[in-house]
């Protein structure tokens, strides 16, 4: 009697908790708005699976993971032994799982010289590292420059903005002194205000110097306009420089920088005044001005070839004419590899810069593998490489997609997202540029996820990451991360986390594995993004850049590209 009554007592618990958990995931799955099989999917992604891919990924034995090195290797055939695991077709050259990505190490070597002329007076040499820094685009071990300098303020054309620093001046042939960022401001409609365009970074400048035939530019820093010191100028531009082999356009020579009071100096020998110079550039009226200076440049190089693989898959979609379209998934999985000969740990294990991402990257694909059901667009993997190269590994995926870009409907990408816990907020600057925001804003309502606006949108985060170089090519893309509200702790906590880790951990052998982080956060970040990629996949309407955005020219220009 006894027995029986426990036994039935046990079989009532069950079935109540069975329909509680039944009660409990029909509300989520309404509160979710996705179907049944997605919210399956959902509830089985695992923080502890994404645990065990960081470690392996971040592992010594991965040597930091480096571009083109024995580490990045054996990660890239990790991603693509996991793809395979879950059933995912290759995507990559010749039906496998890679796409070779074939770059060039470019070093400048100390016997470089630049040599300022004026007309009149004594030859100026500057020094390398200390006054300035090059490398040479073109990829050649030797060039020679004799060129005059024209200052061109801040080396941007925006018709957007009815800006032109260029006005029309011929600068085939010559030397272009510039300022990096752009014309300062605080009206939302002129180049964003406070917030960093693109015109503002030194990688468009160098673009368009070399598309009007310079053979050079020198970029004068400023670290309040750069928002880096002359220390990390230099750091990142005295050693090797990486490149796309692949041939793609006019490049600059010497692609330079000069040290701020080396300016100065520069603007003296011409008879001008430097701060003089900075003040008229932020004029509408602004107009090159030829310096009574010669630059003579003699630029010598290491020239270093090498491969090295993006990683990538897809799950066909479940309907036969969207299949054709699809939502992409990024995460780089390069880091900067070994530095032969620093004392101490000299491996930079990349644990959070990127192995969360990759963790992340592969934890989705597993959900997508195995929810039983497919989305009606088809859901692309891709691990890049060459990130902290200059997003290489991205910008080759972007000017040879899998697909063509114009049937991308978007990139998600994951870029250190931090083991800390439970996030009650998410960061996902770019978002807002994209028709899917509203989407976006009501899935982080169904997931109790505030958005944190961009913290410091004049440092051009956006830029930064990899779904940029997918941008570039219209598609439309954001990464997604974690804010700095963590459920337990204040937003100080959170900022502190934040602090603390770029202070001592970030690009440092120290960003290391330990068994204490915590993946939750990680976790929820993957729900999150498989979430909107499953919405993006299935829904009818197409993504695209909000009207006016500085990437919609170039959705269009890929939509009319795929007409023909
Ligand atoms: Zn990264």
């Amino acid at each position: 009697m006894r027995k029986s009554f426990v036994v039935f007592f046990l079989v009532m618990l069950a079935v109540l908790s069975l329909a509680a958990g039944s009660a409990r995931r029909k509300t989520r799955a309404a509160s979710l708005r996705l179907p049944a099989v997605a919210i399956n999917a959902i509830e089985h992604i695992d923080p502890e699976r994404i645990r065990a891919h960081v470690r392996f990924l971040s592992d010594d034995l991965l040597e930091g993971r480096g571009t083109g090195q024995r580490g990045g290797d054996i990660a890239a055939n990790y991603l693509a032994t996991e793809f395979a695991l879950d059933g995912l077709n290759p995507a990559g050259d010749a039906g496998g799982y890679m796409q070779k990505v074939p770059m060039v190490g470019v070093t400048a070597l100390p016997e470089t010289t630049f040599t300022l002329l004026p007309n009149k007076g004594q030859p100026m040499p500057l020094r390398l590292a200390e006054d300035f820094v090059v490398s040479n685009e073109t990829q050649q071990p030797k060039s020679d420059i004799d060129a005059p300098i024209v200052y061109v303020g801040y080396g941007i054309t925006a018709p957007e903005y009815s800006w032109d620093d260029y006005k029309g001046t011929d600068v085939r042939g010559k030397v272009l002194l510039m300022l990096v960022n752009e014309p300062p401001s605080d009206d939302p409609r002129f180049f964003k205000g406070k917030a960093l365009t693109y015109y503002g970074r030194w990688t468009y400048k160098y673009q368009e110097a070399a598309r009007r035939g310079a053979v050079g530019a020198i970029l004068i820093h400023k670290t309040e306009m750069a928002s880096y010191g002359w220390d990390v100028v230099r750091n990142s531009w005295s050693g090797e420089e990486a490149y796309l082999r692949e041939n793609d356009g006019p490049k600059l020579a010497a692609a330079s920088w000069i040290q701020l009071e080396s300016a100065r100096g520069l603007a003296a020998v011409a008879g001008m005044d430097l701060d003089r110079m900075i003040s008229d550039a932020s004029l509408r009226e602004f107009h090159p001005v030829t310096l009574p200076i010669r630059l003579q440049a003699h630029v010598v190089s290491k020239i270093r070839p090498f491969d090295s693989n993006n990683v990538i898959a897809i799950l066909p979609g479940s309907d036969p004419t969207l299949k054709s379209q699809a939502v992409i998934y990024t995460a780089h999985y390069d880091h900067l590899g070994i530095v032969p000969g620093q004392p101490g740990d000299n491996i930079y294990n990349g644990a959070l810069d990127n192995a969360t991402g990759c963790g992340i990257l592969l934890e989705i694909a597993h959900a997508y593998a195995t929810a039983g059901t497919k989305p009606a667009r088809s859901i692309l993997f891709a691990s890049v490489t060459g990130e902290e190269k200059g997003l290489l590994g991205s910008e080759y995926l972007g000017k040879h997609p899998p697909i063509p870009a114009a049937k991308i409907v978007l990139d998600l990408n994951y870029d250190d997202v931090p083991p800390l816990g439970a996030p009650e907020e998410t960061e996902v600057t770019g978002a807002e540029r994209t028709s899917f925001y509203p989407e976006v804003e009501s899935t982080a309502r169904d997931f109790k996820l505030a958005i944190r606006p961009d913290a410091r949108p004049e440092a051009g985060h956006y830029y930064r990451s990899d779904h940029f170089s997918l941008a570039r090519v219209g598609i439309p893309s954001f990464s997604i991360n974690e804010g700095v509200k963590y459920k337990g702790h204040d937003i100080a906590w959170g900022m502190r986390q934040a602090e603390d880790y770029t202070a001592k951990h970030y690009h440092q052998p120290s960003d290391e594995y330990h068994p204490s982080m915590d993946f939750t956060g990680d976790a929820a970040m993957t729900r999150f993004g498989f979430a909107l990629g499953w919405k993006a996949a299935s829904m009818q309407q197409e993504i695209g850049w909000v009207k006016g955005d500085e990437f919609e020219p170039a959705r269009e220009k890929s939509i009319a590209a795929g007409q023909h």
